[in-house]
């Protein structure tokens, strides 16, 4: 019986894991020549300023335009770009794509706003990593303000003894970090307090039970108000309904992002958001009447 069962299992399984692994190694071989073959495109979604409805800021994030797949989203392929050892030139490349849309946007007339980015631990730890940064932006004649590099709290957990003096290097250069996905890492607290470090954003996953579920009321009030007392400037990911960015507004939550206020945009289209840049939420949902 046991040596029947095996077999069944066996037939079971293998074809699925033939598949699963055929594909990841496929898409491993795409995914080398997708820098090379310009397949890799940024999107751009917009974050909020709570109390006035109105865009402060846009969030890079990357799409993988496969010729036969379409669209792949980072969360299939940052896994296997990682496992790879490709990220550092994604990182790079979205580095630099993200700054001469930036100096695009500056030459098209469009008000300057902060523009974030994504940077994986495999970049952040290496020790070229605020060289990068720093050329990206100096190739666009851009000023360091113009940059937020967000880095994920389970990220922080992977990196090193480095990171203190890499903070201290952003700090001195005017380049701002957001502890990304925050309440997730299940880390210490204390890279709260590093140099540089100026943003919080507080994960979907908590956002989504608001304002109904009591736990993640609660733990949403204590992250809000810890990182009010540490200084930091909170954004809310994921807000998908009114009732969601009522309770955030209430609680003192500064800015959100979340498919309530815009979907990420291609860069033309947040050209026109911006210009001229009309509240996304409406007057009754504004605590404070935007000023002029
Ligand atoms: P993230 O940085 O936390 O980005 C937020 C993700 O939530 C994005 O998914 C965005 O499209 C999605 N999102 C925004 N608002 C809502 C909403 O209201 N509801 C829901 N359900 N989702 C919402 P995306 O673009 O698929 O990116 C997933 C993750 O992949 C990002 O999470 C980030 O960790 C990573 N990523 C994206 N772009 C890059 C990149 O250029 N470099 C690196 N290293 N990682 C990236
Ligand atoms: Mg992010
Ligand atoms: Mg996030
Ligand atoms: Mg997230």
């Amino acid at each position: 019986a046991a040596k029947t069962e095996e077999r069944n299992t066996f037939r079971f399984y293998t074809p699925m894991m033939h598949a699963d692994t055929r594909r990841r190694l496929q898409l491993a071989t795409e995914l080398r020549q997708a820098l090379a073959r310009n397949e890799f495109q940024l999107v751009f979604q917009p974050s909020i300023e709570l109390r006035s409805g109105r865009i402060v800021a846009v969030e890079a994030l990357l799409r993988w335009q496969h010729p036969e797949r379409g669209e792949v989203l980072p969360g299939e392929f940052i896994p296997v770009a990682e496992s790879l050892g490709l990220i550092r030139r994604i990182d790079e490349w979205v580095m630099q794509a993200t700054c001469a849309q930036i100096q695009a946007w500056d030459l098209a007339g469009v008000p300057p706003i902060r523009v974030a980015v994504n940077v994986s631990a495999r970049w952040f730890g290496h020790p070229a990593f605020v060289d990068g940064v720093s050329r990206a932006l100096q190739s666009r004649q851009l000023s360091a303000q113009r940059l937020l590099l967000e880095i994920t709290e389970s990220a922080m957990l992977r990196l090193g003894d480095d990171t203190e003096r890499t903070m201290r290097t952003l700090h001195t250069l005017g380049i701002e970090v957001a502890i990304d996905d925050f309440g997730t890492g299940y880390s210490s607290m204390s890279y709260l307090k590093l140099p540089a470090v100026a943003y919080l954003k507080i994960d979907r996953s908590f956002v989504t039970g608001l304002p109904g579920n009591t736990n993640d009321a609660a733990i949403t009030e204590a992250m809000l108000a810890m990182s009010k007392s540490l200084g930091l400037t909170t954004i809310a990911e994921g807000i998908e309904t009114e009732a969601q960015h009522d309770f955030l507004l209430r609680a003192g939550c500064v800015e959100g992002q979340g498919y309530l206020y815009s979907y990420p945009l291609q860069a033309n289209e947040i050209q026109h958001l911006l210009c001229p840049n009309q509240p996304l939420v409406p007057a009754r949902l504004r605590l404070v009447p935007p000023r002029r």
